[in-house]
């Protein structure tokens, strides 16, 4: 092919100043996206979205409630029954989500369908800070658990009313109960289920409220402690929906839009009980369980909230 006058065309030369501002620009940019400023391809901008995850794990006839801010940080209240629900259940939950550490470590009281994976989680996962209502106990896994937080030095703290905490630059969450002095059951023993810690975590507008296995005696003081600021758009259905919990008087001062009640397929004790669900839905709020719809996540940016369900639809309740 004849050469046109194109390609004998010399090209010029660049000036040297040009490539001096080329060279800083370029080293200006590397530092700038080395500092987290720019994001790299398939970097997520995980500052700016601002989502917070509750998920109320499937654990069947037990507790765990995971939640995960999108900058970084994450808390764990309660559980679930043994080493096998954190294996299969609560550390996948974590790990798809990138989580390698609990900034908390939240347990509600040391029954065994609470306080059953503490040691494993705590082998799982190092821990920011253990809070819980420390209180007298037997229970093997709760011993154990006690002595992996002192063995490992994680910073304890015993769970009162009045104490807040945050959980990154937007969450933060409160300690409603219990306070002191305890309350006791009969036979002048400390109540288990009615010393559970009961928290109140906020993002923005959007409030949760957990409640571990409270009953009657601690949701009344609870009302009267607080009232209408108890109010939440969504609750931890106490004591996984037995009958002796979900009083009227603790949903009309909370006022569910969604309750979410942990419990096992096929469970002994009969949780849900049919008319706290009843209850529930009268009182206007849809109900979601886990026998039923497997782990519920709520997902909230602070100024509203969806729910996603495991199995099923999450809409038309
Ligand atoms: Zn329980």
């Amino acid at each position: 092919m004849p050469r046109g006058p194109r390609a004998r065309r010399v090209k010029p030369r660049l000036p040297a100043w040009l490539l001096v501002l080329g060279l800083l620009l370029l080293a200006a940019f590397t530092l700038l996206a080395r500092s987290g400023w720019f994001p790299g391809p398939g970097v997520e901008l995980r500052r700016s979205s601002g989502q917070t995850t509750i998920a109320f794990l499937d654990v069947g006839q037990a507790l765990a409630v995971a939640v995960v801010t999108t900058d970084g940080h994450a808390l764990l209240y309660d559980a679930g029954n043994s080493a096998r629900d954190v294996r299969e259940v609560i550390a996948p939950f974590f790990e798809a989500r990138g989580v390698t550490r609990l900034d908390y470590l939240l347990l509600s009281h040391p029954d065994q369908d609470h306080v059953g994976g503490m040691p494993a989680v705590i082998e799982a996962f190092p821990i920011g800070t253990f809070l819980d209502p420390a209180l007298p106990s037997t229970n093997l896994a709760y011993l154990e658990t006690l002595e992996r937080v002192a063995d490992r030095g994680i910073p304890a703290q015993r769970a009162r009313r009045g104490q807040a905490f945050t959980l990154g630059e937007q969450v933060r969450f409160e300690i409603l109960w219990p306070r002191d002095p305890l309350l006791r059951a009969e036979g002048d023993e400390v109540a288990d289920n009615d010393n559970a810690l009961v928290v109140r975590l906020v993002h923005g507008a959007v409030t949760i409220l957990l409640t571990g296995d409270i009953e009657a005696p601690a949701e009344h003081e609870l009302v009267v402690l607080e009232g209408d600021g108890l109010r939440a758009p969504v609750l931890q259905v106490p004591h996984h929906g037995s009958q002796t919990s979900t009083t009227p008087e603790l949903l009309e001062a909370v006022r569910p839009e969604v309750s979410v009640i942990s419990a096992g397929a096929g469970n002994p004790y009969g949780h849900p009980h049919a008319e706290v669900v009843n209850r529930l839905r009268a009182a206007g709020s849809a109900v979601y369980r886990t026998d039923v719809d497997g782990t519920v996540i709520i997902e909230t940016d602070g100024a509203s909230y969806r729910v996603q369900v495991e199995r099923g639809e999450a809409d038309g309740r």
